[in-house]
């Protein structure tokens, strides 16, 4: 006896906004050189997009002096807590650099925040290309994983 999958066509919605974010850490250079290449090819006029894409030097300063951060991780600053901390002269300027970022990228969670945001990192371990996302389940985050997998000259992130 056979037994077949029941395969269901799957809509995906459409993204009308990404961001591309570089620097979060900035000692990371390759989303700094992704997002500095983007920025030169759209003054140019040759980057021709389907959706709005939304380039950001996330973290200038720690990029500025090539260091992770300055004065606390800027990934770790995006909790609603944070975001909506109040700001003094105390606060560590990754705190407010994450409140900017919210205010042009976001609000997180809320209807007019960009459809997907691509913040790109490195790590020092020799481990090739390595996607995260999320969820499993998120399908858009999945498709752009095995696009870019395929496109990979890496023979390890291929075989995956
Ligand atoms: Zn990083």
């Amino acid at each position: 006896m056979m037994y077949y999958a029941r395969v269901e066509a799957v809509t995906l919605p459409a993204l009308s906004c990404v961001a591309l974010c570089g620097g979060t850490h900035g000692n990371e250079l390759s989303g700094i050189y992704l997002v500095q290449e983007t920025l030169k090819n759209k003054r140019k006029g040759e980057a021709m997009e389907a959706v709005t894409v939304v380039t950001v030097i996330s973290n200038p300063r720690a990029v500025q002096q090539r260091v992770r951060y300055t004065e606390t991780d800027l990934n770790r600053c995006f909790t609603y807590a944070m975001l909506s901390a109040p700001v003094s002269e105390r606060t560590p300027y990754e705190i407010i650099r994450s409140q900017e970022l919210n205010s042009l990228l976001g609000p997180k969670g809320s209807g007019q925040a960009v459809d997907l945001i691509c913040d790109l990192h490195n790590t020092t371990a020799n481990m090739g290309l390595c996607l995260i996302t999320y969820a499993d389940s998120d399908w858009i985050c999945l498709h752009i994983c095995k696009h870019l997998q395929a496109r990979t000259n890496d023979p390890y992130t291929a075989q995956r």
